[in-house]
């Protein structure tokens, strides 16, 4: 598969216009021939977001100049995606811009249900949490992200939070985890707790952020391959280690969770809007998984970039 690194997002953007006239996503039913048959990847991780705030209200203090880019919608997503093979994404509910409002995203999967799976956010301070997440299921939402959040110190023990997970046992949507490797204790006890839960940490529990990829917080991320509904997200490259392609420093680190959790519960993704642009683009991102890691079979490579994250997001 080519990864045309020397296109730049602009002309490949204009020539997907090009293409099909309206749109890179065109009709559901051409988007879905595609997902499968050009495209078979799954980018596990990726946001969108619109400048037009009547279809996507920002959260209170959040103005239009905060996004950027400016505009990064379904379409615009797919015409960078799908030139890497990438037909499918999970989108992933940007909390600073839309905190627990999802609308935006099922939208998009209403649109293209074959192409898009959500992963949303419910209030766990609120109640009936267990049962906000029942309902959204029948909208694509197939995964909840979690955070810490401010001021909670057992931010995974409020009532709420049992309930998500409780329930997540059960309807088999994950926890998404974005945490600090100073979190991973907790998520550890979380998943001791509720060993059914289905539960995914995104980009690594972010081991690398500052640029050190610490043996320690490493040992700490494969600890929690002994929990075996537990799934990592081998994703943002451009935010970990040396933050810039070729992103070898980050092949001790994947080979590990290889090693230790097995392809079928690792799964890449990009991301985007964040490897976008400039040297940390898209295809820096994909590339390191699909053409350079080399110890993997062509079956692995394939799970790594599809199998685990239809298994784990396309399973409704
Ligand atoms: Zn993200």
């Amino acid at each position: 598969m080519p990864s045309d690194s020397s296109v730049s997002r602009r002309t490949v953007l204009a020539g997907g216009v090009a293409a099909v006239g309206t749109s890179v996503l065109g009709t559901e039913g051409a988007a879905g021939a595609a997902a499968f048959k050009d495209a078979p990847w799954i980018d596990a991780h990726s946001h969108i977001w619109t400048p037009d705030i009547s279809r996507s209200k920002l959260q209170p203090g959040m103005t239009v100049e905060d996004l950027a880019p400016k505009s990064f919608t379904a379409d615009e997503l797919m015409a960078v995606a799908r030139p890497a093979g990438v037909g499918r994404v999970v989108l992933i509910q940007h909390t600073l811009f839309h905190g627990y409002d999802t609308s935006y995203l099922t939208d998009a999967w209403r649109r293209h249900p074959s192409v898009f799976r959500v992963v949303g956010m419910v209030d766990d301070l609120r109640p009936n949490a267990g049962r906000a997440m029942r309902q959204l299921m029948a909208q694509g939402v197939t995964g909840f992200r979690i955070v810490p959040r401010m001021g909670i110190t057992d931010w995974l023990q409020t009532d709420g939070m049992t309930e998500m997970w409780q329930t997540a046992a059960e309807t088999r949507q994950p926890m998404c985890c974005l945490v600090n490797p100073a979190n991973l204790p907790e998520v550890a006890a979380a998943c001791q707790r509720h060993p059914d839960t289905p539960v995914v940490i995104d980009h690594f529990g972010r081991v690398g952020i500052d640029g050190q990829i610490r043996e320690a917080e490493v040992n700490q991320l494969c600890a929690l391959a002994q929990h075996r509904h537990v799934k990592i997200k081998i994703s943002a490259y451009y935010a970990l280690g040396e933050k810039k392609p070729p992103h070898h420093e980050l092949i001790p680190m994947i080979k590990r969770l290889y090693e230790v959790f097995g392809a079928d519960r690792l799964m890449w993704a990009s991301d985007c809007p964040y490897q976008l642009d400039g040297e940390n683009n898209y295809p820096a991102s994909i590339g390191l998984i699909r053409d350079v890691i080399d110890f993997v079979t062509d079956a692995e490579r394939r799970q790594l970039l599809r199998t685990t994250a239809e298994e784990t997001f396309f399973f409704a």
